[in-house]
């Protein structure tokens, strides 16, 4: 993974160059991350490439929290498969990438939620990086 101009302030959600313009169709079309990465909806960017988009959660639960999104609209975790293994690995070393540039060197914390029992909110997969702050176990 090609970190891109990582955390630079004049990052816009607009499509990255090379990226393939978004084809909504259906759910996506009204998803509020997909507005996001179209830029229709501000928000403030960390990291982006040709496949993801990173940017700062907009009700932050520790000093970092920033949220990785895939460009393509996929609804949840549970809408994957194994043909998306190549896609959520970048996802996964996007967060770590990000994780360097924060300087996170006492660590940090990935949570997926997924469904209505994993607490997502949001219906576009999304990744939550969090650190800044230690962790308890078990999770809420
Ligand atoms: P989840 O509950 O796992 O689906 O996470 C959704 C996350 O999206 C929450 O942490 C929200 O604070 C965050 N969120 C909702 N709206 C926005 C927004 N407009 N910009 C940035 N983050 C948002
Ligand atoms: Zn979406």
């Amino acid at each position: 993974m090609k970190p891109v101009t990582p955390c630079a302030t004049n990052l816009t959600a607009l499509p990255f160059p090379g990226a393939r313009t978004p084809v909504y169709t259906g759910l996506a079309m009204s998803c509020l991350f997909c507005k996001i990465i179209e830029g229709s909806i501000p928000s403030t960017p960390v990291f982006q490439d040709e496949l993801g988009y990173a940017f700062a959660d907009i009700r932050p639960q520790a000093p970092v929290h920033v949220l990785i999104v895939p460009r393509q609209h996929i609804g949840s975790l549970n809408d994957t498969d194994m043909r998306n293994s190549a896609l959520l690995g970048h996802l996964l070393s996007t967060a770590a990438e990000i994780a360097r540039i924060k300087q996170l060197d006492d660590g940090y914390r990935i949570v997926v939620n997924t469904g209505h029992d994993g607490g997502q909110t949001v219906d576009h997969l999304h990744l939550h990086l969090l650190g800044g702050r230690p962790f308890t176990w078990p999770p809420g």
